[in-house]
């Protein structure tokens, strides 16, 4: 082995080193639908605006480490409870971090539905703690609550992650199980809307109801992915120990303007999101009517379809042929078997999706 091998052998941790790194894949000139993101524009009116707010923009100074105007603009423009308080990350992935570097210690525990967002697993694992996960029932993805119950009063964890809607199914479990969850959970529960625009339901109004609990969102789904802001809302007891391992200027100056401007012309992105949902409810039904498709309901703005067994990864890979990509979770875990991923687009975008995985399907 090469002397810089017997180095990083020695010093970086065996889990880390036994990981494979976030694999993002290269669009090219294909239909991204794999990625939830939000396939509309701006207005050129809008984007004609807003460059004049970037023009004004000091970016030879550090951003307001705070953020304040950020937070009021969030404020504005979500159901914040008014004693709630507000942490900002450079997307929720990094609030995720927060808070995991904040309980993370030996014997420590993340425990999660699964299958659920992977960042849960990943962040436990690089903050060295325990994580737990428990298997959703096959047939539908729903909470199995004796399950959960029991691997609670076991482990005893830290933080229980819920993703309400949850990724990558998309379904939305009873707010009286979450309820029952949050309950029951000795450590702290962070409620994950991070598909709050499309889902209709939320858990914000509850923070002050529960001592363990704070709810997660983020503007990326709603149409600023690129931007990376994610907000954390509850008790301040809990926000200003996470806001300790906060690097100070997390959220940069260029996020900071464009987040406060896109915010104030938020009528376009709540336009765009009922756009989404209504092409959800027509992809859905296209879907539900395709021979060897079983789809799944959603409340987010992605819908989770099984094919035929054994077929997901020559599926995928005419899709990917025929220009559109969309994401094969067949290997993800074992109740993912045969199952793809598909983010609604615009309606062109979709009825392409729609001809090609006919193709697709047709060629089997
Ligand atoms: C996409 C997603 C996130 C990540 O959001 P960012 O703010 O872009 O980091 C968090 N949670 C869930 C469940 C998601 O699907």
């Amino acid at each position: 082995m090469s002397r810089t091998g017997d180095f990083v052998e020695r010093w970086v941790r065996s889990e880390i080193r036994a990981l494979a790194a976030y694999h993002v894949p290269d669009p090219g000139d294909l239909i991204k639908l794999d990625a939830m993101e939000n396939p509309y524009r701006w207005p050129p009116e809008m984007v004609e605006a807003w460059l004049a707010v970037l023009r004004d923009t000091p970016v030879n100074r550090y951003p307001d480490s705070a953020a304040v105007e950020v937070k009021a603009a969030l404020r504005e423009a979500m159901p914040i409870p008014a004693d709630a308080d507000i942490l900002l990350g450079n997307g929720s992935d990094e609030l995720i971090q927060m808070i995991a570097l904040a309980v993370a210690g030996e014997g420590r525990t993340v425990l999660a539905p699964e299958p659920s967002f992977v960042m849960y697993r990943m962040i436990g694992l690089f903050t060295g703690m325990d994580y737990v996960g428990v298997p959703l029932r096959g047939d539908d993805f729903a909470l199995d609550m004796p399950a959960m119950l029991a691997a609670i009063e076991k482990h005893q964890p830290a933080v229980l992650f819920l993703a309400y809607p949850n990724n990558p199914t998309g379904n939305l479990w009873p707010e009286s199980e979450l309820r029952r969850l949050i309950e029951a959970c000795p450590g702290l529960v962070v409620v994950d809307e991070a598909y709050a625009p499309f889902a209709g339901a939320s858990l914000l109004a509850a923070v002050a109801e529960y001592p363990n609990l704070v709810v997660m969102r983020t503007v990326s789904k709603m149409g600023l992915a690129g931007l990376r802001l994610g907000l954390l809302v509850g008790a301040t007891e809990w926000l200003s120990e996470f806001d300790k391992v906060r690097l100070p200027y997390n959220i940069n100056v260029l996020t900071q303007v464009s987040a406060r401007f896109a915010l104030q012309h938020r009528e376009v992105f709540d336009a765009q999101s009922e756009a989404i949902c209504r092409e959800r409810e027509r992809l859905f039904t296209a879907l539900q009517g395709m021979a060897g498709i079983a789809v799944y309901p959603s409340r987010a703005n992605f819908l989770l379809f099984r094919v035929a067994s054994g077929q997901a990864g020559r599926v995928f890979a005419s899709l990917r042929e025929q220009g559109v990509l969309i994401k094969n979770l067949h290997a993800a875990s074992a109740q993912l078997s045969d199952c793809l991923r598909v983010t609604v687009g615009t309606p062109e975008e979709n009825r392409r999706f729609l001809d090609a995985l006919a193709i697709a399907c047709n060629a089997l």
